[in-house]
């Protein structure tokens, strides 16, 4: 973990508001995924952090890609691109997955040069992919619980399990393949029933669509919802991977391909955020600090993550109650009403905030004026 003074000194070269990455937790967040689930191959969710170093430092670390955006695509395409079209098209095929269920026809056209695998969950899409894409392997969205997830997801995608084996023979029918099923249990999921009943439901999916005679199925890919550990209520990954395991063995063949799309898990720990005081006032009765990042700029999960991020003093001091807001004039740009920080600290001094790496660079904007934290990589 990255130290509070090397925090400081950053903040005192590059000034604020900083995002600093830390590459060495990037490694070792992946190598602890990979440890704990050896046979599922890991798949990054670019959209968690579409930083180019964090894929270039995925990419040397040996994993494979959630692209799922025409630009996310690219990025990763940029590690390869000087390789023979054949080693590139080979590569793409085992090591990218679109995970997007619904793409605009132009992006089809893109993608179908590089015959990628692609993730569909409705008769539109079939059709879609047929005109567009018909050089790609296609991935089945399933529709699974996200119950007790941060983040819910099944009710923009997914395809209703009655309807997943009629999905799979229209596609065949229509002369494309169906290589595998997918699922999204649903972001920061702390719910690990979610896995075991999305894997149960996928080897009865797998299960049906042999017994009507589709047997080309050879993947399964469990998404991604693997929670961080903002707090001592997340269970350890450990337990997570010991369960999701067990239910593997039990329901799949060696022979069937798992793969995996953590994002957050991955960045979440992995990044940083320092910020300056600019402004103090009391109002109502209430230490207000103003700092010179917010709600519109790294501390943007709290709107579209629902993430809720401490933060913390550099100084001692007697603590209180504290309201922290952004630096933009709208109302909306709070960042906390309820954190605890000394109240003596004043126009200059700096607050940090850690496990800040996922849903927070990705999502901010210059609203106002005010550009995003600068980024800083350390152990690159
Ligand atoms: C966003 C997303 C992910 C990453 O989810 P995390 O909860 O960050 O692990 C994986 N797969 C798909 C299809 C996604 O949309």
């Amino acid at each position: 973990m990255i130290t509070t003074k090397v925090l400081q000194q950053l903040a005192e070269t590059h000034g604020t508001p900083l995002f600093v990455i830390d590459h060495d937790v990037l490694r070792g967040n992946y190598a602890t995924f990979k440890k704990y689930l050896p046979r599922v191959q890991a798949y990054f969710a670019i959209k968690a952090n579409p930083d180019p170093a964090i894929i270039k430092t995925m990419f040397d670390a040996g994993a494979s890609f959630d692209a799922s955006s025409v630009a996310e695509f690219r990025a990763v395409y940029e590690n390869i691109k000087d390789r023979p079209e054949q080693e590139q098209h080979e590569w793409i095929w085992e090591n990218i997955i679109y995970a997007n269920p619904i793409k605009a026809t132009e992006t089809l056209m893109e993608l179908d040069k590089y015959k990628p695998l692609v993730t569909f969950d409705n008769p539109d899409e079939i059709q879609k992919i047929k005109e567009f894409a018909p050089n790609a392997g296609l991935v089945l969205r399933l529709r699974v619980s996200n119950a007790g997830a941060m983040v819910e997801l099944s009710s923009k995608f997914g395809a209703a399990p009655e309807e997943a084996v009629d999905m799979i023979l229209e596609a065949d029918k229509a002369g494309l393949v169906v290589e595998g099923l997918s699922f999204h249990v649903g972001s920061q999921t702390t719910n690990f029933e979610n896995y075991v009943q999305a894997i149960d439901l996928a080897a009865l999916i797998f299960r049906q669509a042999k017994e009507r005679g589709y047997d080309k199925m050879n993947l399964l890919d469990i998404g991604g919802g693997f929670p961080a550990p903002y707090d001592d209520s997340v269970q350890p990954f450990s337990e997570l991977a010991k369960r999701i395991n067990a239910e593997l063995e039990r329901l799949f063949p060696p022979e069937v391909k798992i793969l995996a799309e953590p994002g957050r898990f991955i960045v979440a720990t992995a990044c940083t955020s320092v910020a300056k005081i600019i402004g103090k006032a009391v109002r109502h009765g209430k230490l207000c600090y103003y700092i010179d990042d917010g709600v519109y700029h790294t501390f943007s999960g709290i709107i579209f993550d629902h993430c809720q991020y401490r933060l913390e003093s550099f100084k001692e001091g007697p603590a209180q109650i504290c309201t922290v807001f952004g630096p933009t004039c709208d109302g909306l740009d709070v960042i906390t009403m309820t954190e605890e920080l000394p109240s003596n600290l004043e126009r200059g001094d700096l607050l940090f905030s850690r496990n800040i790496g996922a849903y927070s660079a990705a999502t901010s904007t210059w609203f106002n004026g005010f550009p995003p934290a600068k980024v800083v990589h350390v152990n690159r």
